[in-house]
């Protein structure tokens, strides 16, 4: 299964009764299997988690802490953008040069690189003194 067919299938699965935007995302971990989230709204609107950080959070589970690529996949007229928290999430397990698809359901896609979302990450070496 593609990274998009399992973006594209779990999305399905997104629960957004509030904003009933889906939204899918799938990871490929450095060992080559896939992990996959969909958002999770919640009536407390800010308890609400995006795709990719579910998607982040299996791979975690599963005991791999690096991803290669990632897909988001949503029925945007353009294709879905990380936010910014999200971008952030993707920065701490993936090179600057991993492979992030954004698509719509039509689609389209826009590829892009987790360094090229977040540029001036915030990552570990600043926490040295
Ligand atoms: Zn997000």
């Amino acid at each position: 299964m593609s990274l998009r067919e399992a973006a594209a299938a779990v999305r399905n699965n997104a629960y957004a009764p509030y904003s009933e935007f889906k939204v899918g995302a799938a990871v490929r971990a450095a060992s080559g299997t896939v992990y996959v989230g969909c958002n999770v709204e919640n009536v407390a609107y800010p308890e609400g988690m995006c795709a990719e950080a579910g998607a982040i959070a299996a791979m975690v589970a599963a005991g791999e802490a690096r991803l290669v690529e990632a897909y988001v996949i949503a029925g945007s007229p353009t294709p879905v953008t990380p936010c910014g928290g999200c971008r952030q999430k993707l920065a701490e397990f993936a090179a600057p040069d991993a492979q992030v698809t954004m698509a719509t359901v039509s689609g389209n896609e826009q590829v892009t690189t987790v360094g090229d979302l977040l540029p001036g990450v915030f990552n570990a070496a600043h926490m040295k003194s």
